[in-house]
């Protein structure tokens, strides 16, 4: 569904979008970097409202969140687009493509969350929630108001503005943040973003809701011991109680090199637990 989006100011005769730290500044009939907001008729609009490309019950440290409801299972949902362009995406079918949907209401999907059974909640997943936002902000805002008990997560790589951040953040109960690299470079070359926008948004959020981090090693790319050593390191400075998922990378989408090696996925693990307390390897 096509809706008024928010966060978004006039700039001469295009639209400057800040809902995210790319500020895309938007062409009459133009998208912005996400594919998912346009310009139409000198207002920002948003096309994937309600617009659901995939429904499951996972368990909840599919997300992966191990400390946080362990053993039980949470109704997740997604949409299309991305404001990363990861080249190692394992999600590129509905991240970067138009994948085919179904409107599903904010009402509905809280009616939906209610009546299936084991179910302990809502989680924005598969895509990135952040440029969803609106849809997120009125699907979990709903949930909360309505059924309290039920439990609101994000799965999301984090580049959001404070602004609609904070205002998010009352709704939501629990997120797992990707915190891909600790380099300026990689994220810049490999993602397309700013680390730095990244971070702010787990030292925003780390204290507000349960948070749970995870960094995809590459071979080569960011799994060496120091910048191993340099996530946990600035993780354990804010909480050393914060878990750690270091997932292991295998090729897919446009990154061809070799998975990453077994003996690093364990020497990492032991690199992060001189600094965390909650280290777990995953994809392994
Ligand atoms: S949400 Fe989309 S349109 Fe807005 S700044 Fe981010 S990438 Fe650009």
């Amino acid at each position: 569904m096509i809706k008024d989006a928010r966060f978004w100011e006039k700039h001469d005769d295009r639209i400057r979008c800040f809902l995210c730290p790319h500020n895309c500044v938007i062409s009459q009939g133009k998208f912005g970097l996400c594919s998912v907001r346009i310009n139409a008729n000198n207002a920002l609009k948003t096309i994937n409202y309600g617009e659901i490309t995939a429904i499951a019950m996972d368990p909840i440290e599919k997300k992966p969140l191990y400390r946080f409801e362990p053993g039980r299972k949470i109704l997740s949902v997604g949409s299309f687009g991305c404001n990363f362009s990861c080249d190692f995406c394992q999600n590129y079918s509905i991240a970067h493509y138009r994948a085919e949907s179904r409107y599903i209401s904010p009402d509905e999907l809280a009616e939906l969350c209610r009546s299936t059974e084991d179910n302990i909640g809502l989680a924005f997943t598969y895509n990135e929630p952040s440029i969803w936002y609106e849809y997120v902000y009125d699907a979990s805002r709903l949930l909360k108001e309505r059924y309290p008990e039920f439990k609101a997560v994000l799965v999301t790589n984090g580049y959001i503005q404070t602004e609609p951040l904070l205002k998010l953040l009352p709704y939501v109960d629990a997120m797992n943040i990707d915190l891909k690299a600790f380099n300026k470079g990689y994220y810049k070359n490999i993602c397309g973003g700013d680390i730095e926008h990244v971070k702010r948004t787990i030292e925003e959020s780390h204290d507000k809701c349960h948070v749970e981090i995870t960094t995809l090693l590459v071979s080569g790319l960011n799994d060496s011991p120091e910048e191993v050593a340099s996530i946990a390191s600035y993780l354990a400075s804010l909480d050393r109680d914060i878990p750690l998922h270091l997932s292991r990378y295998f090729p897919t989408y446009k990154m061809t090199l070799p998975p990453t090696d077994i003996d690093v996925m364990l020497k990492s693990r032991d690199i992060a637990r001189q600094y965390l307390n909650h280290v777990y390897l995953g994809n392994m």
